[in-house]
């Protein structure tokens, strides 16, 4: 006998029908004999639709409250999905994030796990039952409800297969795992049947938006394995875990591209210390993350910043930025929102070298121009106008042998 813990998205649950798959899944493990604590997230769009409700009565409802609401879709589901079980004859239970021993800080709408309290959960396994637990939810030590930000069940999940020293924490979406591509724009792309926990998480913060990514990060610090498959069929579907440099036997795995790019610059910008540390500190009381930063060679003590910021956040930055410039004396500030970002994402690039300029070979083959490069270990990210993103994209998986990975 094994424990399973598997969490099922929006979209695995989104009506009734969708619900009672769900059930029958559920019910295959445990005819199997397996124990298996079971995630789910909220129905469908129902956090958006709640989002929206929370709009319509008040601009900037405090956190708090949205997380005592947001929380409530997750309850909708867990006991439609119980009582789905129950009317097949299985024991079962649901239990709320609280209920299941989720403690978490008091970061309202970005609550991090501190720890889980296993005993109900062990006491409801011994007794032979299903358990189905809310995703997304937890309580802090101030006795009040939170939730982990979007996305947040796959690290409920996560917490509890790490807690529980579960053997496979699966994660069951509506694709059938992780792609070398989105295979709306590579009609080539292949399902990855394994993939590192860093090449995941240079995916998943590229907008790959197969999983939370500290959900990855979650996995890789307690060493949980996550499978990524349908919840539509029993294809097996993609395994994040560890990785051997050794084993890999592809340079780079995957090719994303991120359209939710602004890029802004502010030029002649004093030469001297500090300045970097003025901008960019304002743009983080601000909350904005910044992705990219890139600072030109001095010339007459004087150089340029450009840096690039979500399109969210696109207004609030260049507010910030201009109200900067003005502190500290730089000439203007522009932005631009016709950009992407290109990326390729792959562990192999650590020990072969040739891989940036590979990249950059196949962008100046189709004239496209690269205005900012950035880069990681395992990661070369070039912005693109939006307009040439696609067929980058198409040209780079070609160019890194994935097309061949087709089955
Ligand atoms: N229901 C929440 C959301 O839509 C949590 C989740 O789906 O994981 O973000
Ligand atoms: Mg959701």
């Amino acid at each position: 006998m094994s424990l399973i813990v598997q969490k099922f998205g929006g979209s695995s649950v989104a009506n009734p029908e969708r619900i009672k798959k769900v059930a029958e899944r559920i019910i295959e493990y445990k005819d199997a004999g397996h124990q298996v604590i079971t995630v789910v997230s909220a129905m469908g769009d129902s956090t958006d639709d709640l989002i929206e409700l929370a709009n319509q009565l008040n601009a900037r409802p405090s956190a708090r409250e949205m997380d005592m609401l947001l929380s409530t879709g997750e309850q909708v589901s867990i006991s439609l999905l119980a009582m789905a079980i129950q009317a097949k004859g299985y024991p079962v239970i649901s239990l709320t994030g609280p209920q299941a021993g989720i403690r978490t800080n008091s970061s309202h709408g970005k609550a991090k796990i501190l720890n889980v309290q296993t005993d109900r959960l062990e006491q409801e396994l011994a007794n032979g039952k299903i358990i189905i637990v809310a995703g997304f939810q937890g309580i802090s030590d101030k006795n009040e409800i939170t939730t982990l930000g979007r996305g947040g069940s796959d690290t409920t999940a996560v917490a509890l297969a790490a807690a529980l020293n579960a053997n496979v924490c699966e994660i069951y979406t509506d694709v059938d795992g992780v792609y070398t591509s989105d295979p709306r724009i590579v009609p080539k792309a292949a399902k990855l049947s394994v993939i590192s926990y860093d090449e995941m998480l240079e995916l998943a913060s590229l907008g790959a938006a197969v999983l939370q990514p500290r959900a990855v990060e979650f996995a890789k610090l307690n060493n949980v394995k996550l499978h990524v498959r349908s919840s539509f069929n029993h294809n097996e579907g993609t395994i994040v875990r560890e990785v051997e440099d050794m084993e890999k036997d592809m340079v780079v795995s995957g090719v994303a591209c991120d359209h939710n790019v602004t890029k802004i610059a502010l030029f002649d910008v004093p030469d001297k210390p500090g300045i970097a540390y003025q901008l960019f500190d304002a743009l983080a009381q601000e909350n904005i993350n910044v992705d990219m930063i890139i600072q030109s060679h001095e010339r007459e003590n004087r150089n340029d910043f450009s840096f690039t910021v979500g399109r969210d956040d696109k207004a609030r930055a260049v507010e910030i930025a201009n109200q900067v410039a003005d502190a500290i004396g730089a000439r203007g500030v522009a932005y631009d929102d016709t950009v992407a970002k290109v990326s390729i994402v792959g562990a192999g690039m650590k020990t072969n070298p040739g891989v940036a300029a590979k990249m950059f070979e196949v962008l100046y083959r189709l004239n496209i121009n690269i205005q900012m490069i950035s880069t990681s270990e395992i990661k070369v990210s070039c912005v693109v106008d939006d307009e040439s993103a696609d067929r980058a994209v198409v040209a780079l998986h070609t160019a890194f042998g994935l097309d061949q990975l087709e089955q």
